[in-house]
């Protein structure tokens, strides 16, 4: 921590779309998988893609070359399913970058495609990749796509090829093999985070109640909480931290359905029937009103923290105006690499201020042209020794060529800087939150949704409990006229 502004490094910091006062919020509640519990993703993904893989290949279905790879497709992305793409958009839904199976396209034939189709995740065509744990899932539809395109995989359209790669990965999830595995090699799976034990009991010491409401099952959630918790605070002493631990929560439901509570004893098994919430409960399914009565306090003071940018975020904060910050554990490495770039991205920026300039001259040379052609008078804001004096139009004609090369000259500079600036975060697919210059369709769901957003939850210990997160400004196309 610098000793001036007391902010923690950028890649530790928590960012703000929505003001928030971390005084006035009452209770937090916290997802688990890849939010408390965070995952090394390329061991996790490779598991979870090898048990469906093993199932596909049960079936009959000639998957056995084929290999996971982590770094193929990123968070964010949506798979077209209409055409077995998968497409990067912006925050309009226009699709900047796209691949067929796993293969970038070509820009012209993604624009070809493209240029009239926009991404609305309302329409079933679309699937967006919410979280970590769609990479194993984008990765084998992506490469299934290109089995399919070969003919290895008989009649069968890209909808119902993804329904295929869904529904085998929901049952690897659901059956007990790819977790028993976890379970026993946490070591290899779960990456421990020091700071994340304090964080928490500071939140709770400072009068927050903390709760957990999370997916998993209790057979699974119990040893990943010991693993990761037991070494800092004692033996099963997580279960203290919260108020309330909520497992096979159903989230996105959770936040809208009416489904009871059951209590469950320390082997999961359900102890009572429908049960009130009360202090230290261990509970499965149940929803988000009843947490919130149990609570007694507004929507607005009730924090959640989760990864899944639909089921902890988007419809926490739509359906109960909860306030909410999403975990994106892939932003520390993003942002390091894009300290690394700043004096890079500098200059990158100089040099497109340069090409604009000479995109206005040049505009206005034309117009000069095209005026004089037509004897009209020409246009104001021309350089003197531009007005066309005894040697007619040949200084405008000069000059153009000149712009045009050193245009070129310029384009030659840039190209090898945009490249770069577009290959950080990610080689294939860019950062997270852009898309070129714009806002990624992820940034756009993110400041829509979540509040805060942050690379893991420990980074709450440096904010503390009585951190005020004030949103910045925001920049407007018309503030650079000033
Ligand atoms: P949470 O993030 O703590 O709410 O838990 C996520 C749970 O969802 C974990 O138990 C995962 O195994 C499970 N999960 C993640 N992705 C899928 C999927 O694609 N299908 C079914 N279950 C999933
Ligand atoms: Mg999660």
């Amino acid at each position: 921590m610098s000793d001036h502004d007391f902010l923690p490094p950028a890649p530790l910091r928590v960012f703000c779309n929505r003001t928030l006062n971390m005084r006035s919020i009452q209770a937090i509640g916290f997802d688990m998988d890849y939010t408390l519990v965070h995952y090394d993703e390329a061991e996790w993904e490779s598991r979870a893609y090898a048990h469906v893989q093993q199932r596909l290949l049960g079936k009959g279905i000639p998957v056995g070359g084929l290999q996971f790879d982590a770094e193929l497709f990123s968070r964010g992305l949506v798979i077209d399913l209409q055409l077995g793409n998968l497409v990067k958009a912006n925050r309009f839904g226009y699709v900047v970058r796209a691949a067929h199976g796993t293969q970038i396209l070509p820009h012209e034939e993604q624009r070809r495609i493209y240029s009239q189709v926009w991404v609305d995740l309302h329409e079933p065509r679309w699937v967006f990749l919410n979280t970590l744990f769609s990479l194993s899932e984008a990765c084998l539809y992506g490469q299934m796509v290109e089995l399919l395109d070969r003919g290895e995989l008989g009649e069968i359209g890209y909808g119902a090829l993804y329904d295929l790669v869904k529904t085998t990965m929901d049952a690897a999830h659901l059956e007990g093999e790819l977790k028993a595995e976890v379970i026993a090699d946490p070591e290899r799976f779960v990456d421990i985070d020091p700071l994340l034990p304090q964080a928490l009991v500071d939140l709770k010491q400072a009068g927050k109640r903390l709760f957990l409401a999370t997916n998993s099952e209790w057979h699974y959630t119990k040893p990943m909480m010991e693993f990761s918790f037991d070494r800092f605070l004692g033996k099963g002493a997580w279960e203290q931290l919260f108020e309330l631990t909520i497992v096979q929560s159903r989230k996105p439901s959770f936040f809208d359905s009416a489904s009871p509570f059951f209590g469950i004893d320390s082997k999961g098994e359900v102890i009572d029937g429908k049960h009130a919430l009360r202090q230290g409960g261990r509970y499965r399914g149940g929803n988000a009103r009843l947490v919130q009565e149990y609570l007694e306090c507004g929507g607005e003071s009730i924090l959640y923290v989760g990864d899944h940018m639909y089921a902890d975020v988007h419809v926490s904060s739509r359906i109960r105006r909860w306030r909410t910050a999403l975990v994106l554990r892939e932003l520390e490495r993003e942002i390091a690499q894009e300290q690394d770039f700043a004096q890079q991205q500098h200059e990158l920026q100089d040099l497109m201020r340069k090409k604009e300039r000479l995109d206005r001259e040049q505009a206005l040379l034309r117009l000069s042209l095209q005026r004089a052609e037509r004897h009209q008078p020409l246009p104001e804001g021309l350089p003197s020794h531009l007005i066309p004096g005894a040697h007619g139009l040949q200084s405008i004609h000069e000059r153009l060529r000149e712009l045009r090369h050193d245009g070129e000259a310029l384009d030659h500079s840039i190209s090898p800087l945009a490249r770069k600036a577009s290959e950080l975060g990610h080689l294939r697919w860019g950062p997270l939150m852009r898309a070129g210059n714009d806002k990624s369709q992820l940034a756009r769901q993110i400041e829509t949704h979540a509040d805060l957003y942050t690379s893991r939850v420990s980074n709450l210990f440096h904010l503390t409990p009585f951190g005020y997160l004030r949103a910045g400004r925001g920049v407007l196309p018309h503030d650079a006229s000033r």
